[in-house]
């Protein structure tokens, strides 16, 4: 329940400018224009009850600027205030490091110490019924594949049986090190899973309903994307009543929505159905099911990866099987519910719908894919992924769109601050605004900009000079331009490449040229190599995508970020691809939307990565001459800081030995 703090009036609550001066001063910290424009303007949008949009570059202190007034609205009006963020690095910022501080420091001020918790899907709680008393078999088929994993797996299910001893948050991130996804899944259960606090004989002592009761208590509770998106579209409520969201790392957002509704149907999924509800009903009906598994079995080994535009007459006639033969299982299962006094039959029970539930609507939203006249009506594009020795091909269905999602289930009828470092692409908001469904005169943006002072902290060096990326690797030209950088830069490198196919290929090839540290990622755990790399000056670190997002070293360390190409998506990529056609159908212009918006984001992520401090300087450099040349380089260099911009290759090089002799 909500802390009884209401019958403090508006006017008894200090000013939130008030508010982040004493929270400032009491962190040590300096005032800072950009964080002080951004805490007003959320106000205002609480006090407007307004869309609000900002982009915050790195050093403004975001988190405190938007904490400030949501912790004051969560006490003016007695309610809990949702932040969400997309990684787990800034959840643990927020809940370890900035909200202890900032309630400390606020005590004071405000009626009283403001109170925060962390909430997070079922599936990342320790389920204690099944701990206990068991569940039927987990994915014993998946332990088949090689018996070192199974070894493996089952020191891991030795581990989590005594930490479940001792836990006090039932948390799996707190499980270090951790374990994998198989061991996991035979301690948690999913939210269609959970028996329900009030029939589950451990319901009283569930982690995740403790989690869940505490999130209702307190001012600030703190969510990722995921779990926003399920709470905001299922029917079932996951977060506690609230009226405003502050969503940071928006840029993630529309990728983290998408995530959370994508089906996916493979002969793994079909074979946990049958084996979920194989004793429960009678033998030839599951059989039935199992037969149709093993068509798709066949058919998506035999089929080629990527889009299914058209839906082919023998996966139409599969997917409709299955369609069938799960609808007739659940039918022999029996009504819902039930088994009120027997947990173990009623756990059993709600598994196996869960899984046949899982099959039944995902064939049927397949087979709806393909139920639209023009290209133009498509909402849902089918893809299959090619199986790995890990996993098997499986079969995707996701949403064009999740715009209209997103804007009817969650901007309905709360307030929803957006913020990130990098939100106007292109200079504008608009590109994001429509991915997120908000329309003209629905929302408000502002950038609040950074503390940086780009252009005199940072050289934007585009290699116009170099052939255009091929297909084929990496050019020789590109390895000697790279070399000489981070010669000139004594090493000091991050190296952004687009695939890690490339990155492996530079640091082969470089390894045997320089006589600095070369790692490349995938060489060790990323946190290892990102530790590593900032510890010794000299070392240099090549990677891919997360790399792009995740480094954050201020410092000597890195002077030199080298990005071997624009980071558009790839051409085969079924969901950008699709998506791309989608927008071209509809009139709009496929390309601009879809792909170059995504490789402004991520350039702007990567860019970002350079000034990291006040003191920091360095320079970015391009080796794709498409960012000087090609007719959306506005567009993309747009989307970027105001670095000084130089494409004489003799300008990054004397930059770099100069801080190099300084260091
Ligand atoms: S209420 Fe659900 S999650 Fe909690 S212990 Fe019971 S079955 Fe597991």
């Amino acid at each position: 329940m909500p802390v009884a703090f209401s019958a403090v009036p508006d006017s008894h609550l200090p000013s939130v400018e008030h508010l982040l001066s004493a929270a400032v001063n009491a962190l040590g910290g300096s005032e800072r224009q950009g964080q002080i424009t951004m805490t007003k303007a959320v106000q205002r949008a609480v006090d407007e009850d307004e869309h609000l949009a900002v982009q915050a570059g790195t050093g403004t202190g975001k988190s405190l600027a938007y904490l400030v007034p949501s912790i004051r609205h969560a006490m003016d009006s007695d309610t809990t205030v949702v932040v969400s963020t997309a990684t787990i690095a800034l959840q643990r910022q927020l809940v370890d490091r900035d909200l202890p501080r900032l309630s400390e420091a606020l005590a004071k001020e405000l009626p009283h110490e403001p109170s925060f918790s962390i909430l997070k899907g079922r599936r990342n709680y320790l389920c204690r019924y099944k701990a206990t008393a068991g569940w039927p078999e987990e994915d014993e088929q998946d332990q088949l594949f090689d018996p070192r994993e199974v070894s493996a797996t089952g020191r891991m299910v030795q581990r989590i049986q005594e930490w479940a001893e001792e836990t006090e948050t039932g948390d799996r991130d707190e499980l270090v090190p951790g374990v994998s996804e198989q061991a996991w899944r035979q301690f948690s259960v999913s939210a269609q899973e959970c028996l329900g606090a009030t029939r589950c004989p451990s319901g009283a002592e569930c982690f995740a309903e403790l989690a869940r009761a505490k999130a209702g208590e307190v001012d600030v509770v703190v969510t990722n994307h995921a779990l926003l998106a399920i709470d905001a579209m299922s029917d079932m409520s996951v977060l506690p009543e609230h009226d405003l969201v502050v969503v940071d790392e928006a840029h993630e957002l529309v990728d983290r929505v998408t995530s959370v509704v994508t089906g996916e149907l493979s002969d793994v999924s079909v074979s946990l159905a049958v084996r979920r509800v194989g004793r429960l009903i009678e033998q030839p009906i599951a059989d039935q099911l199992l037969e149709a598994g093993e068509d798709l079995k066949a058919l998506l080994a035999a089929a080629p990866a990527g889009r299914v535009d058209e839906l082919p007459e023998v996966l139409g006639l599969t997917l409709a099987l299955l369609r069938d033969t799960s609808a007739r299982c659940v039918t022999a299962l029996g009504p819902r519910g039930g088994d009120k006094d027997d947990p173990d039959k009623a756990g059993q029970r709600k598994a196996a719908f869960t899984a046949l539930d899982e099959v039944h609507d995902t064939a049927v939203r397949m087979l709806e894919a393909y139920g639209h006249a023009t290209e133009a009506d498509r909402a849902e594009v089918v893809w299959l992924d090619s199986g790995t020795d890990r996993r098997p091909p499986t079969l995707r269905v996701a949403p064009l769109n999740v715009g209209g999602m997103l804007r009817e289930r969650l901007f309905g009828d709360r307030t929803i601050v957006l913020t990130s470092a990098t939100l106007a692409l292109g200079g504008t908001f608009d590109g994001m605004a429509m991915q997120w469904g908000l329309g003209k005169g629905e929302w408000q943006g502002i950038d609040v900009g950074s503390p940086f002072d780009h252009p005199r902290a940072g050289i934007l060096y585009v290699a116009k000079h170099l052939p255009q990326p091929g297909r084929d690797g990496l050019p020789q030209a590109y390895l000697d331009e790279i070399t000489e950088l981070i010669q000139a830069a004594g090493g000091r490198t991050l190296g952004l490449f687009s695939s890690m196919r490339a990155a492996k290929a530079a640091t082969e090839a470089l390894r045997d040229r320089l006589d600095v540290p070369l790692l490349c990622q995938g060489d060790d755990s990323t946190m290892l190599l990102v530790k590593q790399f900032a510890e010794d000056e000299a070392t240099c670190l090549f990677g891919t995508l997360s790399l792009w997002q995740g480094v954050d070293v201020p410092g000597p360390s890195l002077r030199l970020v080298i990005i071997d190409r624009v980071p558009f998506p790839r051409p085969d990529d079924p969901l950008t691809s699709a998506r791309q056609r989608h927008v071209a159908a509809k009139g709009g212009n496929g390309f601009m939307t879809v792909a170059a918006n995504h490789a402004a984001l991520l350039l702007a992520q990567g860019t970002g990565r350079l000034l990291r401090s006040q003191h920091d300087k360095g320079v970015i450099a391009v080796l794709d001459p498409r960012l000087a040349t090609a007719r959306y380089s506005g567009f993309l260099l747009g989307s970027l800081p105001p670095f000084w911009r130089t494409t004489d290759p003799a300008v990054p090089r004397a930059a770099l030995k100069r801080l190099a002799d300084e260091s």
